[in-house]
Formats: structure tokens, sequence, C-alpha cells
């Protein structure tokens, strides 16, 4: 029976971390800031804005919220990203993905100031990260490497494989396993005979959106399985892209859904706006 790797006890161990250090600035100091922005009304999205906020509320931070309506213009947005840019109490900018369709999310994301760009999903941060020398790092990818730092789960010289190659976890998340001295193998929905390269993985990173996609044949005894998926069963119940119940007799180390990599990510993204403050203040 693998070890779970416990996201939701990770995360308040990082927050604390976050808390004392909010906590021990000057009296009077200001607090970091994070603006999130909004665009209509997915309520999806606006479930993950609530979370940050709240996240923010708990490590001591300025929270600020904008929530736009569906009918919000490109040069609109762009203008308040520009305003926030100026702003010298926002540490942190991040603009909630997806936009609705009427909008370039990659022209808006392009307007943020890349210093105060916390989800690292510029094209500035994301060369700086290629060549391993960043202030930030995107949030889902990055809290996988805490959970691992945090079980003390050396990946160097292992095999690590990730299923999925998007933007904001699979590519990145490779690089991340590169920097650490693993030997990465990408795959995605064009790999041939996946099970055969997953059950290759001494570390296997899944980021693909399917329900239970990943079960115990695809699996080498003793792997470490880290699931990103967030998805939902046939009764609509919130489960990864492993199959968690088959897996976890197979699997050295094991991330549930929900409670795996999911509380991770905002973490990081308070991680970054602290960064980011202390940048700014010289600390
Ligand atoms: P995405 O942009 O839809 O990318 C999915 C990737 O999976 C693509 O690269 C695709 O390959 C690959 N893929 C799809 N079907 C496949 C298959 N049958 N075999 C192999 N590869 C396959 O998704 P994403 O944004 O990376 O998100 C992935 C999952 O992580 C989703 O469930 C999402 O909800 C979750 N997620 C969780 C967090 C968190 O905080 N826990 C954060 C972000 C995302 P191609 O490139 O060839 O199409």
């Amino acid at each position: 029976m693998a070890v779970i790797l416990d996201g939701k006890l990770t995360s308040a161990k990082v927050r604390e971390r976050i808390k004392n250090e909010v906590d021990a600035l000057p009296e009077g100091a200001r607090r970091p800031g994070l603006a999130v922005v909004i665009v209509g009304d997915d309520p999806a999205s606006h479930v993950y804005v609530r979370n940050k906020k709240k996240g923010c509320e708990e490590v001591g931070f300025l929270s600020r919220e904008y929530a736009l309506p569906e009918s919000t213009t490109e040069e609109e947005l762009i203008a308040l990203v520009e305003e926030l840019n100026r702003d010298s109490e926002i540490d942190g900018i991040l603009v909630q993905l997806p936009l609705p369709r009427h909008l370039d999310d990659k022209k808006v994301i392009e307007h943020i100031d890349p210093s105060k760009d916390v989800d690292a999903f510029s094209y500035h941060n994301v060369g700086r990260i290629t060549v391993g020398d960043y202030d930030f790092l995107p949030c889902t990818p990055a809290g996988v490497m805490e959970l691992l730092h945090e079980y003390n789960i050396d990946v160097s010289g292992k095999n690590a494989v990730v299923v999925g190659r998007s933007n904001i976890v699979g590519k990145p998340q490779a690089l991340l396993l590169l920097q650490a001295n693993a030997t990465v193998t990408v795959a995605h929905s064009k790999t041939k005979n996946l099970s055969e390269v997953t059950r290759g993985a001494d570390v296997l990173v899944v980021a693909i959106g399917k329900a239970k996609f990943v079960t115990a044949d695809m699996v080498k005894e003793g792997a470490v399985v880290i699931d990103v998926g967030m998805d939902r069963d046939e009764n609509g119940k919130l489960c990864g892209d492993v199959d968690f119940e088959g897996v976890c007799d197979k699997a050295s180390y094991i991330t549930p859904v929900p409670g795996g990599v999911g509380p991770m990510t905002i973490t990081e993204l308070l991680k970054n706006t602290l960064t980011s403050y202390k940048r700014r203040n010289n600390i």
C-alpha cells in the first residue's frame, strides 16, 4: 500500500511559513498584495478565485478581486492590468483563465508586468524557467515539486514520465523534473504504446484530464505516482486521472484527488506573491 502524499498537510505547513514571514514584517509595513481579475460568470473560475482570496486572507496578504462582466472589451481589461502594474500595493496580478472567447488570453497575459506575473505564464517568465533562472514557477508543477521535496523523494537519476504536455502543467513539469536531474520523457495523445512508456517510470506525473485513465497495469511496481487531474467520475464525484484504488497497491507513493496536488497550487501562488513582495522591498 502506497504512502499518501498529503497535499493538504504540506500546503498547511507552507502557508504557516508564509504567514510567519508576514507576521514578522515591521509594524506599519504594507502587506504583500495579490490582485485577481476575473471576467464573466464561469462557476468553476469563481470557485478558484474565492479560494485564492481565502488563501490570501489566511496568510495575511492584501487581496483585491476585480470581477468584470462578460461584456468587458480587451482594451478595458488591458487598461485594468496596466493600472495594476503601476499600483504600488500590488505585488502579484493574476488574470483567471480561461477568458471569455472574445478576449485573447495570451495578449492579455503579455500586458502583465513580468515582475508581477505570479502565475508565471508570460513569455518572459516561461523563457526564464526554461534556462533555469527564474523568480516564479508555474504554480501546479511547483506544487508537485514541493510535495516531492516534503516527502524527501529525490528524483535525481530517476526515470520520470510526464503524461500531458499543456503549457500550464505538462511542459513546465517536465522542465522542473529535468532541472531536478531526472531523466524525463513527455507523453501525449499521439504517444504510441503509452502503457509501455508509463511502465518505465520511477516517477509518473499524469495531467491529461481523463478520469481514472491510468490503471495499475500501466504503473511500475514501487513507482511514485502524481495525479494532477481534476475530473468527475461516472457519478459526478471529483477524481483524478489515475485509478487511485487500483494503483495504490502498486505505487510506493501516490497523491489522492482531492487532497493531493490541488491544495498545493494556490499555496505556490502565495509563495510567488511573497517572492515578488520581497524583491520589490529589497528583502
Ligand atoms: P490540457 O490543456 O487539456 O492538456 C491535456 C494534455 O493531455 C494534452 O497534452 C494531451 O495531449 C494529453 N492527453 C489527452 N488525452 C491523452 C491520452 N489519452 N493519452 C495521453 N495523453 C493525453 O489539460 P491541462 O490544463 O494540462 O490539465 C490536465 C488535468 O489537470 C485536468 O484534469 C485539469 O483539470 C487538471 N489541473 C489541475 C490543476 C490543479 O491545481 N490540481 C491545475 C491545472 C490543471 P495532446 O497535446 O497531444 O493533445
